[in-house]
């Protein structure tokens, strides 16, 4: 048996290869919050005269980072907000765990339902030349709705659950599709360019998947069981496994990888993003490199296919 390297006392339930630990189930949820407490300070991402908003999905990542930011912050005022995207089974579930996470933590849960606000579902897309991108095109309306839903509750700062698995997964994608816009999206914090947008925060950046997973398991965290039935389409999971070879063979590679990101890139994307015109649009409000933004233009098209216009 191989004792937590912590408490010394209780017997060991997960290996940390990167700080080369063996802790308890105990001891690895107070690493957790520690490193999760740690990150938001180091990177200035709130203090406790900010408003925050946490973007719950129902999945393990969002779930893992709303109970560790309540621990780990008990004195700042969290509103939690779900956005039901109407896609079947699949939202039911995380709406549902979504619900039961925040009844448990005692926080009160904003709606935010595309259908009845927008009148489509991501679903519909289907229907649309999207329809092999519905990740895609997903992205871009959940990061419209978030905009929103931020300006609605009246926050300052909106956080979200990306892990580091996704940061390096996107980083990745992003590389080999020459995308600079997408990758400086990426940043662990995205200051307001704008007065309609608010600072966007992923404390969570510096967490490996499986450890969140882990964590929401030891802490019997509600989480979605149902698999969105658009990941199928998606190269993410390939991507992800890819990524996952190399860190067999070393295990710091995503520390690597996210260090020459933070240290070398994102400088250079800065002074990319100052000289970065852009406007406001025409149909949504929100800042914009176009006259009408990309979520807008996938939605007249997505009503147009419908006939809704
Ligand atoms: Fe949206 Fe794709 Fe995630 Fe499904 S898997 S919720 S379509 S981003
Ligand atoms: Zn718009």
């Amino acid at each position: 048996m191989v004792k937590c390297r912590r408490c010394l006392v209780e017997e060991a339930s997960v290996w940390i290869p990167y700080a080369k630990l063996h802790l308890c189930k105990k001891c690895f949820s107070e690493f957790t919050i520690k490193r999760v407490r740690e990150t938001v300070e180091k990177y200035r991402m709130f203090g406790s005269t900010d408003k925050v908003a946490v973007a719950v999905s129902g999945g393990k990542d969002s779930a893992v980072l709303l109970y560790t930011l309540k621990k780990a912050f008990p004195d700042v005022r969290f509103t939690a907000f779900h956005v039901n995207l109407g896609i079947e089974k699949y939202s039911e579930d995380c709406l549902k765990k979504a619900e039961a996470l925040t009844k448990m933590l005692n926080l009160e849960l904003f709606i935010y339902d595309l259908k009845r606000e927008k009148g489509f579902t991501i679903d519909d897309f289907k229907h649309t030349r999207f329809k092999r991108r519905i990740c895609s095109v997903c992205g871009t309306i959940k990061r419209q709705v978030f905009n929103e839903v931020s300006e609605k509750i009246g926050v300052n700062v909106l956080a979200t659950g990306h892990n580091l698995d996704d940061m390096v997964e996107i980083m990745f994608s992003n590389f080999l599709a020459g995308d600079f816009e997408q990758l400086s999206r990426l940043k662990p914090v995205i200051p307001p360019f704008h007065p309609k947008l608010v600072k966007k925060v992923k404390p969570l950046f510096r967490i490996p998947e499986n450890e969140t997973a882990l964590y929401a398991f030891f802490n019997n965290i509600p989480v979605r069981e149902e698999e969105c039935p658009h990941v199928k389409g998606s190269r993410l999971i390939e991507r992800k496994r890819l990524l996952e070879l190399f860190s067999k063979e070393n295990p710091n590679f995503k520390y690597q990888l996210l260090s020459v990101f933070l240290k070398k890139l994102i400088p250079i994307l800065e002074e990319r993003e100052k000289e970065k015109a852009f406007t406001v649009c025409e149909v949504c409000g929100f800042p914009s490199s176009t006259n009408i933004c990309g979520a807008c233009r996938r939605i007249m098209e997505l009503k147009s296919v419908l006939g809704k216009v």
